[in-house]
């Protein structure tokens, strides 16, 4: 019988969830489950660790009802994968090493023929010599991709057809660290994950990421790019607008049943819990507005029209 594919839900263990995340988290878990799908955990964990974030992190999931098939995959613990990617790109000469320091690429000019904001070139073309000049200096080098494409164009179940940017991507910091971009491709094709259900601040990078798959001939997921809840000044929810984490609810005497109720009913359904909303989910009813969260009082849900 063939795999069912997989949906999943990829925290950076930098702090708490909050709402917003876990919205996030829910609607990736219903989005998978009413699909038919395994859902699947991943910890980004190669940068912003945060000690404890991440057992606190998958408590909260369990609390609010999103149970996942598997181990938890962390990223620390799959850097031979990533290095194997990285050498198949190397091997197809799509990579070059990279001096450039963050303030020099700032300060040049975007790329003639490339997107806004791009990598410009600068080290797309040093000579062997050079190369051992900068390395000499004690230049760490980044590896970056040999793009041979600006624009790349994905398929989102609530944005169409987007089409973005693609540029010469780092692969593997200057710290020998591998890249976000890489990793989440190397990651969401080895655990079979052929839905991306995430946060829409992360749309952008999706043309970069399925050119990357593509390039390493992997599988691209579909993805739904879902809208981030932000606070009645229509600013992205973070720590500071007050008691946005479930410790921080249940602080204030909220149950986690309270919790998924106002979750789900930001998402428009009547549910005290993960199973009722899967219950009633439907996939091609996907939130398109931001909710927006007065943490205070009043819990509003944007609806479409
Ligand atoms: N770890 C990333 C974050 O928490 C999400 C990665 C992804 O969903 O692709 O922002």
């Amino acid at each position: 019988m063939a795999e069912p594919g997989a949906g999943r839900y990829a925290p950076s263990p930098s702090g708490d969830l909050h709402l917003g995340n876990l919205r996030t988290a829910l609607l990736a878990w219903a989005f998978a489950r009413s699909t038919g799908r395994n859902f699947v955990l991943r910890i980004d964990d190669l940068d912003r660790v945060r000690l404890g974030a991440e057992r606190r992190q998958l408590d909260d999931l369990a609390a609010i009802g999103v149970d996942w098939d598997g181990p938890v995959v962390r990223q620390s613990e799959q850097l031979p994968y990533y290095e194997a990617a990285i050498e198949r790109l190397t091997t197809a000469g799509l990579t070059y090493e990279c001096y450039c320091t963050r303030k020099e690429i700032q300060k040049a000019a975007t790329a003639p023929h490339g997107p806004i904001g791009a990598y410009p070139g600068t080290c797309r073309a040093l000579s062997e010599s050079e190369r051992a000049r900068l390395r000499a200096a004690g230049r760490p080098a980044a590896l970056r991709l040999r793009a041979t494409a600006t624009e790349f164009e994905v398929n989102d179940n609530l944005h169409g057809r987007y089409r973005g940017p693609v540029d010469d991507v780092v692969l593997r910091r200057g710290d020998g660290v591998p890249a976000y971009n890489l990793a989440v491709v190397v990651d969401d094709a080895a655990q079979g994950v052929d839905q991306v259900v995430r946060g829409d601040d992360l749309l952008p990078s999706t043309p970069r990421q399925a050119y990357l798959a593509t390039l390493l001939g992997l599988p691209v997921p579909h993805y739904a790019h879902v809208p981030l809840v932000l606070n009645p000044e229509g600013r992205r929810l973070a720590k500071r607008d007050g008691a946005v984490t479930l410790s921080d609810r249940r602080a204030l005497g909220n149950t986690p049943e309270e919790v998924v109720t106002a979750l789900a009913a930001s998402l428009g359904y009547t549910a005290t819990s993960s199973s009722e909303l899967l219950a009633h989910f439907d996939a091609r009813r996907l939130p398109c507005e931001p909710w927006i969260l007065d943490v205070n009082g009043l819990l509003q849900s944007s609806r479409c029209p």
